[in-house]
């Protein structure tokens, strides 16, 4: 794999373990050239292959986009790269046992927003609040009501 750093062809790999129950690989490498080091991961290419939007349209699915969403959501929050990406791996299994190879968007947003609201509750309600499209202040307020569980009411 090539250097991201230098573009030198030939690294080589220093450390190398499965995570996640065996599903990825993580590769530590070492570019020879310039001494940089950096990470890979291998995992399966599984999923849906479709996702529907709201108004009918199709894109190809996309891990990808589903990490950009979660990332936006958690910027400047106290959650790890490591944890963005577990997430998206357990909406990802989530979609195997639970969709077809056609998914909506909307069925996706859903799961995204029960994992984050488990890992941090801000960026759950960023996330709620662009997913569901809010427009008035009473719907942030419904969802940090909800949060705390009704308490107080
Ligand atoms: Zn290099």
């Amino acid at each position: 794999m090539r250097c991201p750093f230098c573009g030198y062809e030939d690294t080589r790999v220093i450390e190398s373990r499965t995570i996640q129950d065996g599903l990825v690989v993580r590769r530590r490498r070492e570019c020879p050239k310039c001494g940089s080091r950096f990470t890979t991961y291998e995992r399966y290419e599984l999923g849906p292959a479709w996702v529907v939007k709201k108004d009918g349209r199709r894109e190809k699915f996309s891990r990808e986009k589903i990490l950009k969403g979660i990332m936006k959501a958690c910027e400047k929050r106290p959650v790890s790269y490591e944890d963005m990406e577990k997430i998206v791996d357990r909406v990802i299994s989530y979609l195997q046992k639970n969709a077809g190879k056609e998914v909506e968007s909307v069925f996706i947003g859903g799961i995204v927003m029960d994992e984050l609201k488990k890992v941090d509750q801000v960026a759950y309600v960023r996330f709620a609040s662009v997913y569901k499209d809010f427009r008035e202040i009473d719907q942030f307020l419904d969802i940090i009501h909800e949060l705390k569980g009704g308490e107080g009411k």
